[in-house]
């Protein structure tokens, strides 16, 4: 598995399994040990999610050695502060049943309950984080649907500098703006949603492209999202398509084509975190 360098020397596997919406109990305990069983290292889960307990028992019964794996937790928009920040990282650590942890985001830069204040909220909540990553508790810090302003407000006063921003990507929903100023950074973009959400599955692009190259419309989206540096996290619960999923690290798009999947438009884009209800 190919794997990024961070900005703190450390290297995370390249792309990580997706687990939203896999319903907790069976459906996400199978998941999960189905990806391990194919060879994902890295697995992307959340608070929210609700399906941490499981996903950390998943992890233990699979035997696989905790060395080997990369895991991803994000603080929900109930935990913005410095001391909700520490509670909400002790309760995912409790349901995951980890000693440490990979990586730890900040779910979304600007949530309702914080609306009037999220400057000092996500300073406090960085804090927090900060001194967990001095603790050992957790290895790596970052982000999530942070854009450009979010971002230089954080970097006013953090110590550290995110490893990780983690945005909606996928062809036709290319945040150019955010994009270009963490790859100024250093900062490594994974990209949510990296099949589109169903959209690019007709798209006749990536129909087209699919057939050009004799792989699935999966596998092109994935296949570009690395082209443009990304680390997408691709979610599925069906064991076939778990697998299917990892096999696209052979193709190689041409340049010309890299331009015409980038070019392409969907109706469905990135939400505006400013402008989110929750
Ligand atoms: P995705 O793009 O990974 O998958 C979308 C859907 O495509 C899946 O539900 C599945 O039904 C289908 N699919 C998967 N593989 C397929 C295949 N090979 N062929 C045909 N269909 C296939 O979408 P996602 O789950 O929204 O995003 C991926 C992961 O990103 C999530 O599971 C989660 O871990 C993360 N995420 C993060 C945020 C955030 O705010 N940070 C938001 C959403 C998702």
């Amino acid at each position: 598995m190919r794997t990024y360098q961070m900005n703190n020397g450390l290297t995370i596997p390249a792309v990580g399994f997706g687990t939203y919406l896999s319903k907790d109990g069976d459906e996400v305990y199978n998941a999960v040990r189905k990806a391990l069983d194919a060879g994902y290292r890295h697995i992307d889960t959340a608070a929210f999610y609700e399906n941490e307990e499981t996903i950390g028992r998943a992890i233990k019964d699979s035997g696989v050695p905790r060395e080997e794996l990369f895991i991803t937790t994000k603080l929900w928009n109930d935990a913005h502060g410095y001391e909700e920040a520490k509670a909400a990282f002790k309760a995912s650590m409790d349901r995951l049943q980890l000693d440490y942890l990979d990586l730890y985001l900040i779910h979304w830069p600007n949530p309702v309950s914080v609306r009037d204040r999220w400057q000092s909220a996500n300073a406090q909540t960085w804090i927090a984080m900060e001194e967990l990553v001095e603790a050992g508790q957790i290895r790596t810090i970052g982000l999530s649907n942070f854009m450009v302003h979010h971002l230089e407000e954080l970097l006013k006063t953090a110590k550290i500098v995110p490893a990780i921003n983690q945005l909606r990507l996928a062809p036709g929903v290319y945040q150019a703006e955010i994009v270009n100023y963490c790859k100024e950074k250093g900062i490594i973009l994974q990209a949510w949603s990296p099949l589109g959400r169903g959209e690019l599955f007709s798209h006749p692009t990536m129909l087209m492209m699919a057939k050009k190259y004799g792989k699935t419309v999966a596998q092109i989206a994935l296949a570009w999202s690395w082209s443009q540096g990304f680390l997408p996290l691709p979610k599925s619960v069906t064991p076939s398509r778990i697998v299917e999923n990892l096999d696209f690290q052979d193709i190689e798009l041409s340049n010309d084509d890299i331009a015409t999947i980038t070019a392409i438009e969907v109706v469905t884009g990135a939400k505006n975190p400013d402008e989110i209800d929750f």
